[in-house]
């Protein structure tokens, strides 16, 4: 059997074991310390906001955002529904309503005409969203220009949900700085990765601030142990810090190895017809954390998506279909969704591709010679006719 190809693998730059030695050697394995001030120190500086705050998951990270916000049972929170589910699962934590919204086909995020459209139909019901959730889904920016000015008229503010995005940016600005509050996670399959974890990022100290209070079980200033508040137990180890730290030096690195994935699968596979592939609105660059490509059976000589997955599985290639949008899920069936058809489409035509910065350029050449041979496969119809030929 060949080797396993992965979606997306952990890949280490080689300092990240240095830090977590000097974290061993200075005993600080406990959350917080200096190994977690300079991973947040770090974090602020690459994507050029005051303050960041490093924790447990973007899951997390989502979660306090949501409550420093008030959100809180029967509220309204509106998220793009083409996500994981990692973007909508904290609005109910919270007892909370996701409200969805469909995709735009540029960059396949939050459409901000379906925006506008929701924020009115819901205050018009008597209801003003308490948030508004983009998302820049494997990396490529949402159209955030105009999601904030949406959201700057209405007075909503923005958590921009930039864990698959970091290292992308809009004309220079990186994305998670947009909103008045980011989120990155830096989960295993991400960019870069802690083994797990997640952060905070904002230009508000206040916030940050109450996220480290809230995520270390929010207890008061004083000798003895005192709440006030519920707490939660979010913090960043150490330890995952120091990972961090050493994955903060390679980032750059590791967005070009995955541009560079993308590119070779665009020059491969794009000249097939039925196959597209997302290309950059002007301005924006994607981390191109996965490379995806959407298969239209009507135009690829009926070869479709799960044909292609089939074929690769049986190389032990990992592919998988696009996220399965949130209004799609049985466990939020019932919520309220603002649709065009668009991330519906997505998700019956798209696949992730093999996407590491780790792969090979025979790795490469695997997938691109496998997903070529499908794609080349002659029609029941074309065989039957050299069949014919040679009697
Ligand atoms: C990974 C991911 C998250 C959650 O991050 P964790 O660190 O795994 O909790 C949230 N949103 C999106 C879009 C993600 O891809």
């Amino acid at each position: 059997m060949s080797s396993k190809i992965w979606l997306s693998s952990p890949h280490m730059g080689g300092s990240e074991q240095k830090y977590v030695n000097e974290a061993f050697e200075t005993n600080w394995i406990a959350p917080l310390g200096p190994q977690v001030n300079a991973f947040e120190h770090d974090l602020a500086r690459y994507t050029d906001t005051k303050y960041a705050a490093a924790l447990s998951s973007g899951t997390g990270a989502l979660h306090l955002a949501l409550i420093m916000l008030g959100v809180q049972r029967g509220d309204e929170v509106i998220c793009q529904s083409m996500t994981f589910s990692a973007s909508a699962n904290p609005i109910a934590y919270l007892g909370a309503n996701p409200i969805f919204i469909d995709s735009e086909k540029d960059t396949w995020n939050m459409c901000p005409d379906l925006l506008l459209e929701a924020i009115k139909d819901r205050m018009a019901k008597g209801k003003k969203p308490k948030a508004i959730i983009p998302v820049h889904l494997y990396g490529m920016p949402a159209q955030m220009e105009k999601i904030m000015a949406i959201a700057n008229e209405y007075e909503i503010p923005v958590i921009e949900d930039a864990a698959e995005a970091l290292g992308s940016t809009i004309n220079g600005k990186a994305m998670g700085s947009f909103g008045l509050m980011g989120v990155l996670s830096f989960n295993g399959n991400k960019i870069i990765t802690t083994s797990g974890g997640g952060a905070l990022l904002s230009n508000n100290e206040d916030y940050i601030h109450k996220a480290k209070f809230l995520a270390t079980q929010a207890r008061e200033n004083t000798p003895h142990y005192e709440h006030n508040e519920i707490g939660y137990n979010y913090r960043m180890s150490s330890v995952c810090a120091a990972i961090g730290r050493g994955q903060m030096e390679v980032l750059d690195e590791r967005v070009e190895q995955r541009r560079n994935n993308f590119q070779l699968y665009n020059r491969a596979l794009s000249i097939f017809e039925g196959i597209t592939l997302m290309e950059e609105p002007a301005g924006y660059y994607s981390n191109r954390w996965l490379s995806t490509l959407l298969i239209d059976p009507e135009k690829s000589n009926g070869v479709t998506r799960e044909l292609v997955a089939a074929e690769l599985a049986i190389d032990n290639i990992e592919s998988r279909p696009l996220w399965k949008p949130m209004h799609m899920q049985p466990v939020f069936k019932g919520s309220a969704f603002y649709g065009n058809g668009i991330s519906a489409q997505l998700f019956e035509k798209g696949l992730c591709l093999p996407s590491g910065s780790n792969l090979s350029a025979e790795d490469l050449q695997r997938v691109i010679d496998n997903i070529s041979k499908t794609l080349s496969r002659p029609k029941k119809s074309d065989q039957f006719t050299v069949v014919n030929d040679e009697c």
